[in-house]
């Protein structure tokens, strides 16, 4: 099972279809069970769509700082 930070890391290779086949199903069996990790590829889904392409250095640090927080909230909250 990924964790999720494997998923900011991974993101940009699943939006771009770079994961194998078994990657994918292990980013897809995470992104379903965790809310932060879905709502996250969905602003990642719509940067590519709005710029064609993304690069891991274009996930904004303050977004990447968001993230981490709403993980460790929603982990607390558990
Ligand atoms: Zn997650």
């Amino acid at each position: 099972m990924l964790v999720c930070a494997d998923i900011v890391k991974l993101v940009t290779d699943y939006l771009e279809g770079r994961l194998t086949p078994a990657e994918r199903r292990r980013f897809e069996s995470h992104v379903a069970i965790c809310p932060p990790c879905r709502s996250f590829l969905d602003q990642m889904r719509t940067t590519v769509e709005l710029v064609g392409a993304v690069r891991e250095e274009d996930v904004p640090p303050e977004m990447e700082e968001h993230l981490l927080r709403a993980f460790r909230t929603w982990k607390r909250d558990e």
